[in-house]
């Protein structure tokens, strides 16, 4: 099946994922990469966007949950693997076996890894997380030296080796914003601690996408960007992508289903909250908040079609939703571009966040599984010049 002949698509450009993690290691050169890849890498796809990313230097790779961590593993993935986010019940000896790094903010998490890697045989990778201010996953500062402690005898009972201190920052998307350098300062203060204590990491980390990008004093020996890899701006604050040398990866656009002339006055879609101001023609998009195209862009998103600017008419319903071509023509089948890099004057993943109140973030991240991705720039012979 030909793109064109599918009703939706969100095109992924490998290429400029590539590029973009090459853009993130320049910005941090004596850091190792960790590209963030859960959430299905923001929608985009986690194994082939792991890859590719990989393919450009990422040394690690980092999901929230083990089970995104494991599917990565099952695809192939050999390299360095980190997940942070486990509930009681885990799959912890599934992760020690396949050599993932686990992630350790409390004493019970401390306590069911060091059994799953007993139970396994093996030494398990343990990363303890500090709060350093964000107020959610991480040991409390009060806490940490019974856990750096705790961690200690477990290392010197062969359980466990800890592989890496680190923490996240609550408003690095906000530059200058008084937290980070208290944040910043907590870090350190409990890095030595534990190194005091004797602990010896392969590597401490605390920068995103907007410290990576903007606070090269975070850097350390690891930064974890993730929206940032996918060419999407972390905040207003922050830039647009294209001041850091970022190229958006995804562009999701659809096929017109229906093209028809309606007389003015007519009702759009439900609750007809949009009506024709006058003899018109009304274009089908076949997308809708099933899809992950938010309701919150009833009346508000903007789309492409024919080298024109458009708004949703009306509501977004689950399927479907309504472009007003303003009298213009168009065919059954003419493309209509949600959101892309805007080379062609297409909107941004940017501009969806501001249309519909949110971020570049849960733009992309919500495309659902319904609309199928499509892999361009494979590899750098057949597709780095696309
Ligand atoms: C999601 C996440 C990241 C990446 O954040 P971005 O703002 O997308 O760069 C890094 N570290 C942790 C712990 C995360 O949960």
């Amino acid at each position: 099946m030909s793109e064109t002949q599918m009703r939706a698509r969100a095109v992924v450009d490998l290429a400029a994922l590539r590029e973009n993690v090459r853009a993130l290691r320049a910005r941090a050169p004596r850091a190792e990469l960790m590209a963030v890849v859960k959430a299905d890498a923001y929608g985009h796809g986690a194994v082939p966007c792991g890859r590719a990313a990989r393919e450009a230097g990422a040394t690690w790779l980092g999901t929230a949950t083990p089970q995104e961590a494991l599917a990565l593993r099952a695809a192939g993935d050999r390299g360095r693997l980190m997940c942070w986010l486990w509930a009681p019940g885990d799959p912890w000896r599934e992760a020690i076996e396949a050599d993932i790094d686990v992630s350790v903010s409390g004493l019970w998490a401390l306590r069911e890894a060091e059994a799953a890697a007993v139970a396994a045989g093996r030494v398990a990778r343990v990363q303890l997380k500090i709060d350093t201010g964000l107020g959610r996953n991480g040991c409390q500062p009060a806490d940490w030296p019974d856990l750096v402690a705790a961690a200690r005898a477990a290392e010197q009972r062969g359980a466990l080796k800890v592989t890496g201190l680190w923490s996240h920052f609550a408003c690095a998307d906000e530059p200058g914003h008084p937290s980070i350098q208290a944040q910043l300062a907590v870090f350190r203060d409990s890095v030595g601690h534990a190194e005091a204590r004797g602990l010896d990491p392969e590597v401490r980390h605390m920068a995103n996408s907007p410290a990576t990008l903007t606070l090269p004093e975070s850097h350390f020996d690891l930064v974890r960007p993730g929206i940032a890899v996918y060419g999407v701006s972390p905040s207003a604050e922050i830039g647009v992508p294209g001041d850091f040398g970022l190229r958006p990866v995804m562009t999701l656009s659809a096929s017109l289903v229906s093209v028809k002339r309606v007389p003015g006055g007519h009702g759009v879609s439900y609750g007809h909250k949009y009506v024709t101001p006058g003899e018109t023609t009304l274009a089908l998009v076949p997308l809708g908040y099933a899809d992950g195209i938010p309701r919150a862009a009833s009346g508000t998103g903007p789309v492409l079609i024919s080298g024109k600017p458009r708004t949703v008419a009306g509501r977004v319903a689950m399927d479907q939703f309504v472009v007003d071509l303003g009298g213009d023509d168009a065919a059954v089948g003419d493309e209509v571009v949600l959101f892309g890099p805007g080379d062609r004057g297409e909107p941004t993943a940017e501009d969806w966040a501001r249309a519909t109140n949110t971020l570049g973030y849960e733009v992309v991240t919500r495309i659902s599984a319904r609309v199928p991705r499509v892999y361009v720039g494979e590899s750098d012979a057949t597709g780095g010049a696309a």
